[in-house]
């Protein structure tokens, strides 16, 4: 129960009162003003950008495919009236040096700049969410344990690699691959040691996420997580009866990267990872271990290309938090969704998830297609492109 202890009584109600006046300005159309609720936060020191949380100019499109008349409005039932610093600094947007990634939403710190967001959201869960909650806390124990005092010997990494590709499988995972841990997968918090992770994926409901943003999508995503959580928790409990390391990587462990290192997709312009055979309708869970594995290599699957001329994504995230073109990130360019834009949205609405359900590649049976038209593609270009370059050497 490690997050759920980060929160104090006096939060607990502050919280409480916090739910009941959002719902109350959401019902009147009005805001209320998030500085008054939970503990204090830290405003921007010098230099720091401020957030700011307003929707991003674009234009808007509703996917025919998606449940609801049409996606909730960004006008929000909550204002801030000294904004914290933005999280896209805290990121490391724009930042021309390497370096882990530091946490921002989703890490029970109310005090930290994105706070007072991370309260509201947590505050205005429904009973029923609070119960998927709680459920996939109270298992939080089986992530860690004591290994057997014997270890078995290894003298076939790749033989013990299908071995354990095969059991992460049979407990539901429909994509598995294995990366050495990099500090690209962890954040500041989460300083693990060991040489492997590995990477898997369990299908998501698609009906239930195109019904994205509902309280239904949202129990459905905590019943995807418990799942991702159980298969993680029995394949560490695994490896460790075979007398080596393993731990569930869960908490703070930044899963997309791991992923794609592992050989299961790239990243899209969502800022979520595509897979060839599922999109992006996936859940993600990893195991850390030094069990000796046989690693898998990163594969291109044609996604840079394709999202170089889709714009689905784009213009159906209603802040418009997508950009159209990749950023430079801690060192790294890369599709980058806009921190400041997208999480006030996510948090009105209890969650999003728009720009994974009108992915194309999401919708089954396409990626595979999707994808060998990208590398047709990339391979003819290449070709007319070495051509070109010929010519121009012999014209004198
Ligand atoms: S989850 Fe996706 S669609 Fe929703 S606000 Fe964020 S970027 Fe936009
Ligand atoms: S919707 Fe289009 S642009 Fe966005 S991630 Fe998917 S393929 Fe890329």
């Amino acid at each position: 129960m490690r997050q759920l202890a980060a929160t104090s009584r006096r939060h607990w109600t502050t919280g409480r009162e916090l739910r009941t006046a959002f719902n109350a300005a959401q019902k009147a159309g009005g805001a209320i003003v998030l500085d008054d609720f939970g503990p204090p936060i830290p405003s921007p020191g010098p230099g720091e950008p401020a957030a700011d949380f307003s929707p991003r100019p674009g234009k808007d499109r509703k996917a025919h495919f998606m449940t609801l008349d049409e996606y909730p409005s960004t006008n929000y039932a909550f204002e801030v009236q000294n904004p914290p610093v933005s999280g896209n600094h805290i990121n490391g947007l724009g930042e021309a040096e390497h370096r882990p990634a530091s946490p921002i939403f989703h890490t029970w710190q109310f005090g930290h700049p994105m706070g007072k967001l991370e309260f509201l959201f947590q505050g205005i869960r429904t009973r029923r969410e609070w119960i998927a909650l709680l459920k996939r806390q109270r298992a939080t124990h089986r992530f860690t344990g004591e290994k057997a005092a014997t270890k078995v010997p290894v003298d076939d990494p790749a033989a013990m690699t299908d071995t354990i590709k095969d059991l992460t499988r049979e407990l539901g995972a429909v994509m598995v691959g294995i990366a050495p841990l990099t500090d690209d997968m962890l954040t500041e918090e989460l300083p693990l040691d060991h040489p492997y992770v590995i990477s898997f994926g369990v299908e998501m409901d698609r009906d239930a996420a195109l019904q994205a943003p509902s309280e239904h999508a949202a129990l459905t995503i905590q019943a995807e997580y418990r799942a991702t959580d159980r298969i993680s928790a029995a394949v560490a409990q695994h490896i460790r009866s075979m007398g080596w390391d393993a731990q569930a990587a869960i908490h703070g462990f930044l899963q997309i990267p791991a992923a794609v290192e592992a050989g299961l997709g790239q990243l899209g312009k969502h800022g979520s990872m595509i897979s060839k055979e599922l999109g992006s309708m996936y859940r993600l869970g990893a195991i850390v271990t030094d069990l000796p594995l046989v690693i898998d290599q990163p594969e291109d699957v044609g996604v840079d290309e394709f999202c170089a001329i889709c714009s689905v994504c784009t213009t159906n995230c209603p802040p418009h938090a997508i950009n159209d073109t990749k950023q430079l990130v801690r060192g790294r360019e890369r599709w980058y969704v806009d921190f400041d834009a997208c999480i006030p949205y996510f948090v009105e609405n209890h969650g999003c998830g728009i720009c994974i359900g009108v992915c194309p590649w999401s919708e089954p049976g396409r990626g595979e297609g999707f994808s060998l038209k990208m590398l047709a593609r990339r391979d003819k270009y290449s070709a007319r492109e070495a051509n070109t370059h010929a010519t121009t050497e012999e014209t004198p």
